[in-house]
């Protein structure tokens, strides 16, 4: 019986690579990554199933997966068994979309993304706001005070790769000392322009990772650690390369062969890319590592880490503004302009950068939650099981399981 079970869950995640990347001949943004056989996608474009087709299959799918007994299942099987079946119905939900379905905000990130974001007042940001402005220089808006404050911080465009070598290499070196990253793993960086979102991984498989940076807008000096961190290690270059190592080649489960962009799979990857920057620099360790190295290599005065750290601390509190814009706009009660608006006031953008801001929202809609709900619902789960900021060890190894098995959002509260 239980290898009866096996086949059957071998044969629908068969059946779901086969849908996620039927849904990509669609939907240009939803095979985020595809390391299997050359040949399935070949066989994939050439059948090239129609949306009433996929969603059929997928219901067949999800249909045959309820009915198994899961009962007295290892935790990992019924781990992978949960996994398909949110990543079905997920996909479900975004083949309707395609169809023209109108999902609200909050319907959306809960049809694709398995979690419910939480709503904040203006209030909640107003607070925050003069919390910002009581530590920051000059007059005017805030918003306006905060990008005059941080032009002295910018990476001059001519030691931006520098300066991101020497970030990802600390980066890589810390997280070394916890996990053992599979072997072969590599990256390498891209400049790029004229993208909705400011820098991407694309994983390649065989343990590669591209990492494009867009330098469309000035990078201030934060972003270098938090590009390493996020994008690299331990990130969602090392994620990719735990889940292809771990769970497509040592246990050829064909599932994580490929990785669907709008899909809950996508709230762990944010969130534990985001989590991950705490987790690799713990505390103080980032201004200690930053003022000594980056701030230097950056030509930017290292006496004054401290107090751009005590900002960004803060502007960090204002994380979930951004969600607000996006349902604002999406649910059509804010124009692009209003949305935009709101975007300089709360999250503190600049007008650049929150029409930037406003694109990804076009292109990626509810997927903003992935990065603020994901990294608190990791925080949490990760700090429950007793991983907390005061036990490091135990932090790095419940994040490097988090990391390496097929747990979705639902499974973290
Ligand atoms: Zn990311």
């Amino acid at each position: 019986m239980m290898n009866d079970l096996i086949t059957t869950l071998n044969r629908i995640a068969e059946t779901y690579v086969k849908l996620v990347l039927s849904v990509g001949l669609h939907d240009s943004s939803y095979v985020d990554a595809y390391f299997g056989p050359i040949e399935l996608s070949e066989q994939v474009k050439k059948e090239n199933i129609q949306l009433a087709g996929i969603k059929s299959s997928a219901r067949e799918a999800f249909v045959i997966l309820t009915s198994l007994d899961m009962a007295s299942r290892e935790e990992i099987t019924k781990l992978r068994w949960q996994y398909l079946k949110t990543q079905l119905q997920s996909l479900f939900a975004r083949v309707e979309m395609l169809e023209g379905k109108k999902f609200s905000f909050d319907e959306e990130a809960r049809a694709l993304y398995d979690a419910y974001p939480p709503k904040y007042p203006e209030k909640h940001f107003q607070e925050i706001l003069s919390e910002v402005e009581g530590i920051l220089p000059g007059t005017g808006t805030v918003s306006a005070r905060y990008d005059e404050f941080k032009k002295e911080f910018i990476i001059p465009k001519e030691q931006l790769d520098a300066v991101f070598q020497r970030a990802i290499k600390e980066c890589r070196r810390r997280t070394k000392e916890h996990i053992e990253l599979p072997a072969n793993e590599s990256f390498t960086i891209e400049y790029v322009n004229n993208k909705p979102w400011s820098g991407y991984n694309w994983f390649k498989g065989g343990g590669f990772s591209l990492i494009q940076v867009n330098t469309d807008l000035p990078i201030y000096i934060d972003r270098a650690v938090d590009l390493a961190a996020h994008e690299g290690y331990p990130g969602h270059h090392l994620y990719n390369s735990l889940l292809e190592a771990n769970l497509y080649r040592k246990h050829g489960w064909v599932e994580f062969s490929v990785y669907a962009l709008f899909s809950p799979q996508s709230l762990i990857a944010e969130g534990t890319a985001n989590f991950g920057i705490e987790v690799v620099f713990p505390g103080a360790e980032r201004v200690e590592f930053e003022k000594e190295n980056l701030f230097p290599l950056a030509g930017i005065d290292a006496g004054k880490a401290e107090q751009y750290y005590k900002v960004h601390e803060l502007f960090l509190k204002l994380a979930y503004a951004g969600n607000e814009a996006a349902r604002g706009y999406l649910n059509g009660a804010m124009t692009r302009g209003q949305a935009a608006e709101w975007l300089v006031k709360y999250a503190l953008m600049s007008p650049d950068r929150a029409q930037q801001r406003t694109r990804f929202f076009d292109t990626y809609r509810s997927y903003v939650i992935n990065y603020n709900l994901g990294q608190d619902l990791v925080k949490t789960y990760i700090e429950k099981r007793g991983g907390t900021a005061g036990n490091p060890k135990k932090r790095w190894e419940e994040f490097t399981i988090l990391i390496s098995s097929p747990r979705l959002p639902s499974g973290l509260t």
